[in-house]
């Protein structure tokens, strides 16, 4: 009997521990990704279709420019990639991305399964491997659609071989704490009959939370943060009879402007990873060991870049000033600026001499909206109707809304939900 009841007690003891162990690594850790990289905001130039004048025209202005760094969306129709591989090549070697655009360039929602693998899945090894060929080593991650034609059915053959895609249309906005549909990301698309010059420079404004007023159109207002915006481009010459071919004076101004406005110029790819890993790294799992904690992570998709570098900053005010970080067996310098460099792909690091990790503070999410009238938009800026708060009611098909809140004498705050 002594020997039972001891036996027992001592389970209850594991189990107790092994509780307490749960409730500890579910405490947020003190560190937290920096939004796009340290910029305000981030915007990424995505030029499609491997045309000859983008490389001609763009790769002097981009070599003049190191803070710069740009999409390119290849597709070998018209054989225009197998002419244009070597210098595709070249200017992929300077830190620009080489993306996959399909092998047709056909309306893959008409597609069969067969042509879907072709065009989508096959195409991306097909990429790396010409790429290759002419000597630079890349991985393709991120797709985009021909005519920016996309559905489910579509996507899913996207999702097994590419992390993030891009489609077009809408502002091609996106904001650091808003989860997007990573298969059908959206693009401002330039054409000489559409969005002016200046309403692309109006929105890498936008994007870096310059000269925001409060405009009528819900979807254009109360931007209170900088943000992520998407370009698409085609052709850059100076053929006006071309209205896809974008002037390269005019898309110098762009990349001036971004570099200005200390946006994040960097690639689709870049950009998005880093968006997309951060979702993961600022809900990583924190254990205590001995001397520190346990950071864990999950990685989102198995075609993530092999390098995400993750900007990251210690919480001081829940840590200890001696805290160190530790990735791979190595200690992690700080950065100028205070902050850290860590590689996401690793999945895990260690936070060392940090003392007693206090508890996070109440968090400042909830704002107080007592008395304020909620309406409900569609992205378009249609209105919907009169909402009870900052949620989308049960009868509304799934998607992205925006909502309203106003208030006399207190400030009108938008929000972009996703039901
Ligand atoms: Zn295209």
């Amino acid at each position: 009997m002594y020997y039972k009841k001891r036996n027992m007690s001592w389970r209850i003891t594991l189990a107790s521990i092994l509780t307490l162990g749960i409730i500890g690594s579910s405490m947020a850790a003190p560190i937290k990704t920096v939004p796009w990289n340290g910029h305000i905001g981030a915007v990424s130039f995505t030029f499609d279709d491997a045309l000859e004048t983008q490389v001609l025209n763009l790769k002097p202005l981009l070599d003049a420019m190191p803070d710069v760094h740009v999409t390119f969306f290849l597709t070998a129709y018209q054989s225009r990639l197998y002419e244009n591989a070597s210098l595709f090549a070249a200017i992929a070697n300077t830190g620009n991305e080489i993306g996959n655009h399909s092998v047709t360039h056909w309306h893959l929602t008409q597609e069969t399964d067969t042509e879907l693998e072709d065009d989508v899945i096959n195409f991306a090894d097909t990429l790396e491997s010409i790429l290759t060929k002419h000597g630079v080593d890349i991985q393709v991650t991120s797709f985009a659609t021909p005519f920016c034609e996309n559905n489910d059915y579509v996507k899913k053959f996207i999702n097994k071989r590419h992390f993030i895609n891009r489609d077009g249309g809408l502002d091609g906005r996106n904001y650091w704490n808003t989860e997007p549909d990573w298969m059908t990301m959206k693009a401002k698309v330039w054409t000489r009959d559409g969005t002016t010059v200046k309403e692309m420079l109006t929105a890498l404004d936008t994007a870096a939370n310059i000269g925001i007023s409060n405009n009528t159109n819900p979807s254009e207002a109360q931007i209170t943060e900088g943000s992520w915006v998407i370009f698409l481009q085609h052709d850059v010459s100076k053929d006006s009879q071309n209205i896809y071919a974008i002037n390269p004076d005019d898309i110098r101004a762009l990349f001036q402007r971004a570099v200005q406005n200390k946006l994040w110029a960097a690639p689709f790819g870049t950009v998005g990873a880093y968006y997309r890993a951060h979702f993961a790294f600022d809900n990583a799992t924190m254990t205590k060991i001995d001397g520190g904690y346990s950071l864990q992570w999950d990685i989102p998709h198995k075609h993530m870049p092999k390098s995400v570098p993750l900007r990251v900053r210690l919480d001081t005010t829940r840590i200890g000033s001696k805290t160190t970080i530790e990735q791979d067996g190595k200690n992690i310098l700080p950065e100028s600026d205070g902050t850290y460099i860590i590689e996401f792909m690793s999945q895990s690091l260690i936070l060392r001499n940090t003392g007693e990790v206090s508890l996070p503070k109440a968090s400042k999410i909830k704002q107080n909206t007592k008395g304020y009238k909620f309406s409900l938009y569609n992205l378009n800026g249609k209105p919907l109707g009169m909402v009870k708060d900052f949620a989308v009611p049960e009868n509304y098909p799934k998607g992205i809304y925006l909502i309203r809140a106003e208030s006399n004498g207190k400030p009108t705050i938008t929000k972009k939900v996703v039901k």
